[in-house]
């Protein structure tokens, strides 16, 4: 059965990843609608091979060069944030929601609609706004289906039990690029060192979230949303082969795991299938020609951003949109070379005390999160200059 799919993100790693997917099973998939950042040259293009029916650029500027790029082939251009809500909106069966950082949690949170299915990257959505936007979807009969690899896995596990009986949902980290680095060579690790990333290959920002291990605090936080899983069940286990991606611990001592080759096609093929299962011509695991899988306790001392994100999910409330609207703004400081890499762990620790003291509530709606992560962003943004250097 053909399905109809928008893509929010399609330009971007997971975005690319997904149009693979689509192109590898042609027959399976209609898409109604591509959305991009700022080139509109890559969305051009992305649309035609897709053969997308509408193609929408956030940056309003590019909206000349998108009409340009698509003249002839019949694709309707949109550029600016009205035309990404729009993406977001018309009639799709699944939404593939990749948009990087806090700027995809409106487009995200207008793909709810009801009875279709959301194949959800963009974390930020859960971690700023996640009560609110779960209670949205579950009002709209949305299905949510993680497409970040630990959170597919750990979906696909839990499958296998009642939530009750999870003792603890652990997802894995690779422990990013200085895993076995000690911490004073940690300090004084530059951008392209952060960025490098030992096993998958994704976006700039969540590069230099695997290196302080923030992604993976996160993740816990998105965790808890899909899973209706508090902090206590909630664990991280670094494994730097990345093949177990997510394991659940359930009350009588078995143990379901979710494995799979590091390679996001996996998680997305899921993703837009679900239980039916979309076949990939993808290589497969083969644990003989491994050999050996190795795991170890996470070091909370040398990457302190995961025990200051398990702080923000255990704290609820603003705090988890408080730290990840700090992050945002230090780890782009950091980026662009002002502050150090224990400087981004310093300078979120500074903005989540600081909303700590004051008190301040959870966000009810989206648009509460909206602006509470702009408040965040302008504290963090006033903290920062005590650790440029
Ligand atoms: P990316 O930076 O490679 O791509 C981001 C995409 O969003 C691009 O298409 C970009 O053009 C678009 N975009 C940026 N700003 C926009 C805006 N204001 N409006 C509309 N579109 C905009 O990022 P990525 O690595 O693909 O990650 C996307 C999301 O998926 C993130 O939330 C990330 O945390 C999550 N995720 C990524 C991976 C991965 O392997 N890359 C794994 C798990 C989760
Ligand atoms: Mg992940």
């Amino acid at each position: 059965m053909t399905r109809s799919l928008t893509i929010l993100g399609a330009t971007g790693s997971i975005g690319r990843s997904t149009v693979e997917v689509v192109l590898s099973h042609r027959d399976e998939f209609r898409v109604e609608a591509v959305v991009g950042g700022r080139d509109a040259g890559a969305l051009a293009a992305t649309a035609r091979r897709l053969g997308a029916r509408f193609a929408a650029l956030a940056d309003e500027r590019g909206g000349a060069a998108l009409k340009d790029a698509l003249s002839g082939s019949g694709i309707a251009a949109g550029a600016g944030t009205g035309a990404v809500i729009e993406a977001a909106e018309r009639d799709a069966d699944v939404v593939l929601a990749a948009i990087s950082g806090t700027a995809g949690l409106r487009p995200t949170h207008a793909a709810l609609k009801p009875g279709r299915r959301l194949a959800l990257a963009n974390k930020e959505s859960l971690v700023c706004a996640g009560a609110a936007f779960m209670a949205d979807a579950r009002r709209l009969g949305v299905e949510i289906m993680p497409v970040d690899s630990e959170h597919n896995a750990l979906d696909q596990a839990l499958a296998a039990g009642r939530n009750g009986d999870v003792e603890t949902a652990i997802i894995t980290a690779t422990g990013g690029p200085f895993r076995t680095w000690p911490r004073e060579r940690i300090a004084k690790a530059s951008p392209q060192e952060a960025a490098a990333h030992p096993v998958w290959s994704m976006g700039n920002k969540i590069n230099i979230d695997s290196a302080t291990l923030m992604n993976k605090g996160l993740e816990l936080i998105e965790a808890h949303h899909l899973f209706d899983l508090e902090a206590e069940r909630l664990a991280v286990l670094v494994h730097p082969e990345a093949i177990v991606h997510g394991l659940v611990q359930w009350s009588d001592g078995a143990v379901t795991a979710g494995l799979a080759l590091p390679d996001m096609k996996v998680p997305i093929a899921n993703a837009l299938r679900h239980h039916e299962r979309l076949p990939m011509a993808l290589p497969r695991l083969d644990l003989a020609a491994i050999g050996r899988l190795t795991f170890e306790r996470p070091d909370e001392t040398r990457f302190p951003c995961l025990s200051l994100a398990k702080a923000a999910l255990r704290a609820g409330g603003a705090m988890p949109a408080v730290l990840n609207a700090a992050n945002e703004i230090a780890v782009g400081a950091f980026m662009a070379g002002s502050i150090g890499f224990y400087e981004i762990s310093e300078c979120v620790e500074n903005v989540c005390s600081t909303f700590a003291r004051r008190n301040v509530s959870g966000p009810a709606t989206v648009l509460d999160a909206l602006a509470l992560d702009q408040e965040a962003r302008e504290a963090a943004r006033r903290a920062l200059p005590a650790y440029t250097h």
